[in-house]
């Protein structure tokens, strides 16, 4: 069951999503008040210009067709039809000015959002994303800006339209004639109830079926990450049907949703076209009776469009407005997470140091946020030396990779204290720390890019020499020469696939590259060939020189080759010394070893 469903299912749905909550989105739109003022400007001309255009076509019926001398009538026709020609150009130009503007407000301020909430979420310790499911966050960042830059980009610039056109709109009518205007008003009060009781109803709905949506893309992300484990459990079928599920559940919500907007709309229409024919029943008996020209009555038909129209076009913006307001507030809330890893206020200054870092755990006690019960660290000590080497071995679930975690300052420890060269993993900023540490994780990781851009990913500015020459110590350059199209293969999705010797490899040469005095290293678990394994052995050694290493071990040949082995078990060690010592005193280690170091 996925955290997301938990979390939304717990929300009232109702509560939230006022229009209120847009106001959020006030820094986003900020920075662009000139262009704003620019689009208002334009909004109100092309708004003001469809005002005119009944005025004008009144002219042009009363005045145009009234006159006797047929020559002064073409005349006064074709000034009339160039007056109406001219203040279409100018709605013409004034609404495309509009568009524009109002447009690419819309599509900037979603992409700055979008930008903004992605910033953040990459800064977020390992513990948010313990918390939520990756592909909430898609979900997030596509599905819910896309919704706020309808409303800005569209559904802002329609209601201010509809607005100034209602109202304009009504102000004329009340000028022109103030008993079809009593009797509009009445209309207009018997559509709006309805619709305001209607919109509540929708409003929910809506907000569920994006929620609905966010499930289900959280779903495909995780399933779509774990293609073969699927397959290699014939789930296919299983894993479609759960994706189904959801979806189907969000479409039967969405179903509800256009339902109950159907009969809204029908409603409107019928009651809308209702009140106009009774207007212009009356319109042209008073025509006939001589009480009003034709041109008057043609001024009001236009008029009360107008007015009907942008009441209607008004309600549906509303709704797009709570629509967005919703979304607004979970990217507020994706904003709001904090972090509870962070740079200090004042970060000391690393010393300079040759030859490797000093790294000193002291009395660290830990346990992961998840669970608090369990310690999954206790009272850890250790001081490793400059240029030192030592192994880290134990049973699995020891807290070996726990050490890697806090070394990386993914989570502080509840007790103790973490120092890499006498300071304080606290007090430094997070970038010169883990500037110090070039890491080789068990899982290789390859990105979808180039060989050269692979390795290049531990020193961005190095050039390609640099490059190389990592590859070279990294003994990777010998296959990368004979990739297709060598170090400018595309390697990762989409691209050239490797052996799992070979992405060690690119890792460890992207770690020698990094060139940083303190080097993690989670040897592979799995077995690999006698060569690629001979490579890789040689890469690490390569690796290792100059710095001090700490290094995961899983194999017997790294661990003799280390200056001191320290054995983890249940979160405490256990044991301390060389291979030697360790084998005398025949403890957890020796076992271990006979078992070639591999998880108890
Ligand atoms: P090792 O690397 O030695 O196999 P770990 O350091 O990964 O062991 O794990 C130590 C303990 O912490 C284990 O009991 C493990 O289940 C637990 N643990 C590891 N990662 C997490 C996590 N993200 N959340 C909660 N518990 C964790």
């Amino acid at each position: 069951m996925s955290q997301a469903a938990h979390r939304s299912d717990q929300r009232p749905a109702d509560t939230r999503s006022s229009p209120r909550a847009l106001r959020a989105l006030g820094p986003f739109i900020r920075p662009y008040r000139g262009r704003i003022a620019l689009a208002g400007i334009f909004l109100v001309l092309a708004a003001v210009t469809t005002l005119v255009l009944p005025i004008a076509l009144r002219a042009l019926i009363d005045q145009g067709l009234i006159s006797s001398d047929p020559a002064e009538r073409v005349a006064l026709m074709q000034e009339h039809f160039l007056a109406l020609f001219g203040v279409g150009a100018a709605l013409g130009v004034f609404s495309a000015a509009r568009y524009f503007m109002v447009s690419w407000l819309g599509e900037r301020i979603t992409a700055d959002l979008r930008e903004a909430v992605y910033r953040h979420v990459l800064k977020q310790s390992p513990e948010f994303f313990e918390r939520t499911q990756t592909g909430e966050v898609v979900s997030r960042l596509t599905a819910d800006t896309t919704l706020i830059q309808t409303v800005v980009g569209t559904s802002v610039s329609l209601g201010l339209r509809n607005s100034i056109m209602g109202a304009g709109a009504l102000l004329m009518l009340i000028i022109t004639n103030p008993v079809v205007m009593a009797q509009v008003l009445g209309a207009l009060v018997l559509i709006l109830m309805p619709a305001i009781l209607y919109g509540r109803r929708v409003r929910k709905l809506s907000r569920a079926s994006q929620d609905r949506i966010a499930e289900a893309s959280a779903i495909a992300a995780e399933v779509l990450n774990a293609v073969p484990v699927v397959q290699s459990h014939a789930a296919e079928a299983r894993e479609a049907a759960r994706f189904g599920a959801s979806t189907e559940q969000a479409f039967r919500t969405a179903e509800r949703r256009i339902r109950a907007r159907a009969f809204l709309v029908a409603f409107i229409i019928t009651a809308t076209t209702g009140a106009m024919l009774w207007g212009l029943y009356q319109g042209t008996q008073a025509v006939m009776a001589g009480r009003i020209s034709a041109g008057h009555l043609g001024q009001t038909v236009l008029y009360v469009i107008l007015l009907l129209g942008s009441v209607a076009a008004l309600s549906e913006v509303y709704s797009d407005i709570l629509r967005a307001a919703g979304a607004t507030e979970r990217l507020m809330e994706l904003l709001a997470a904090k972090s509870p890893i962070a740079d200090p206020a004042r970060p000391r200054a690393l010393p300079a140091v040759q030859g490797g870092a000093r790294v000193s755990l002291d009395h660290v006690v830990f346990h992961y946020p998840s669970r608090p019960q369990q310690a999954a660290l206790h009272d850890v000590s250790l001081d490793v030396a400059p240029g030192e080497t030592v192994a880290l071995v134990g049973p699995s679930g020891a807290g070996k990779t726990t050490v890697f975690q806090l070394l990386l300052r993914f989570y502080d420890p509840q007790s103790g204290d973490i120092r890499i060269d006498g300071v304080s993993v606290r007090e430094l900023s997070l970038h010169a720390l883990r500037e110090r540490i070039a890491i080789v994780p068990q899982d290789s990781t390859i990105f979808s890019a180039s060989a050269m851009d692979n390795i290049r990913y531990g020193r961005p500015d190095a050039t390609d020499d640099d490059v190389v020459a990592a590859a070279r110590a990294a003994h990777a350059d010998g296959f990368i020469r004979q990739l297709p199209e060598g170090y400018a293969t595309h390697l990762g999705e989409r691209g050239v696939r490797l052996s799992g010797g070979q992405r060690q490899r690119i890792n460890i040469a992207r770690a020698i590259l990094k060139n940083a005095p303190l080097l993690l290293l989670d040897e592979a678990t799995s077995a690999l060939d006698t060569e690629s394994e001979r490579a890789v052995q040689a890469a690490l050694e390569e690796a290792m020189q100059g710095r001090t290493t700490l290094v995961i071990a899983h194999r017997l040949s790294t661990v003799v080759h280390a200056d001191r082995i320290v054995v983890l078990d249940g979160g405490t060690i256990v044991d301390m010394g060389t291979h030697q010592e360790l084998m005398a005193r025949s403890g957890l280690y020796a076992r271990l070893a006979a078992m070639q170091l591999h998880d108890a």
